[in-house]
């Protein structure tokens, strides 16, 4: 593996202060521990069946995002160990991480995932959804979960100008749901956006966090 770009992106991101993910769904387990030694801990899968066997092969101080679409029955199977559930897009979901988080004598951080493209196969929940969401009095109840941010996808296109109105509409709902619901709580301050095509307009639009897999590893067989 070439662990150039990996060390151009992450002093590119330094300068920033941008957290990377490094998206390692599909890839080897050699390739993963190539980027840890080189100093990469956070990584991203979005399959659980492939996460479970890379959990267990790789060092226990990697920290692994879920960042895929999550069934409620397979959070038990992650509850012990992920680092940060990105992509929760419904109450009935972040009440099982709960769930399962107390069950396991811990908090688990979670990103609500915003639907922002304009495509329709994109998971996610809308703004009136969230806002619902955020104001609903069930939340409340969830003592073992961490609302840390939002996360959000682009519309894949080669667009570049509507790429940044969608991550600019997602740093402003950002904005409003912290002034509103997360006020003086330091912990809602993430907004994960930004894959390999888009990721530098993402970190001017605000990201905090990029998700990046083919610009490190290679592309995807
Ligand atoms: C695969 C994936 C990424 C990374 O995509 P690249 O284009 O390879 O950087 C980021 N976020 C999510 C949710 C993904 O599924």
């Amino acid at each position: 593996m070439d662990l150039e770009n990996y060390r151009l992106i992450h002093d590119e991101l330094k300068r920033t202060g941008a957290t990377l993910v490094a998206v390692s769904k599909t890839k080897s387990l050699g390739d993963i521990l190539a980027l840890y030694n080189a100093g990469q801990h956070a990584f991203g899968e979005n399959k659980v069946q492939e996460l479970l066997p890379k959990h267990e092969a790789l060092p226990r101080d990697i920290q692994w995002h879920f960042i895929g679409h999550l069934q409620t029955n397979k959070v038990k199977l992650i509850a012990p160990f992920i680092a940060m559930i990105q992509g929760v897009d419904s109450l009935k979901l972040l009440q099982e991480i709960d769930r399962q988080a107390a069950r396991n004598n811990r908090s688990i951080d979670c990103l609500l995932q915003v639907f922002i493209a304009s495509e329709e196969t994109k998971f996610g929940l809308s703004e009136e959804e969230l806002f619902e969401l955020l104001g609903g009095t069930e939340l409340k109840a969830l003592q073992n979960i961490h609302i840390c941010g939002l996360m959000g996808m682009a519309t894949n296109t080669e667009d570049e100008e509507q790429v940044r109105r969608e991550f600019r509409h997602l740093h402003s709902i950002f904005v409003q749901i912290k002034e509103r619901y997360f006020a003086g709580m330091p912990y809602f301050k993430e907004i994960s956006m930004g894959m390999s095509s888009d990721y530098r307009i993402a970190l001017q639009c605000g990201a905090t966090m990029v998700r990046l897999g083919s610009v490190l590893f290679g592309p995807r067989g």
